[in-house]
């Protein structure tokens, strides 16, 4: 049960369009906003991160064969937020208050608002 609530919170750590930076793989330092969030498979979409190159076939003589680009998800262990006020990768932390949980960046304590 406790396990359950944990991995909310981390997910909640992270919004849509939080800029995040990549912390291991091929776009390692990359920075990017977060299209989506996968909950159920702990996954994030990055725009242009982890990006692969997939060549389509050409279904009919007519159709030219094309290169599509696809976003992957990554996990969500992967990725750290930027915090918008001391531009770094940082941890997030949560403060509760009148509104009721905010978040706050663990390096500048600077509350993070989506
Ligand atoms: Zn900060």
């Amino acid at each position: 049960m406790k396990k359950i609530e944990i991995n909310k919170i981390k997910i909640k750590k992270l919004k849509k369009g939080d800029e995040v930076q990549v912390l291991s793989g091929k776009d390692k330092g990359k920075k990017g906003k977060i299209e989506a969030i996968l909950t159920k498979e702990r996954k994030v979409v990055v725009t242009n991160i982890n990006q692969y190159k997939r060549h389509l076939k050409r279904r009919s003589q007519n159709q030219p064969s094309e290169i599509i680009t696809l976003t992957k998800p990554l996990p969500i262990g992967v990725v750290a937020l930027v915090c918008p006020k001391c531009h770094l990768p940082t941890r997030v932390g949560f403060k509760k208050d009148k509104s009721g949980m905010n978040r706050f960046c663990k390096k500048c304590e600077a509350q993070i608002w989506i």
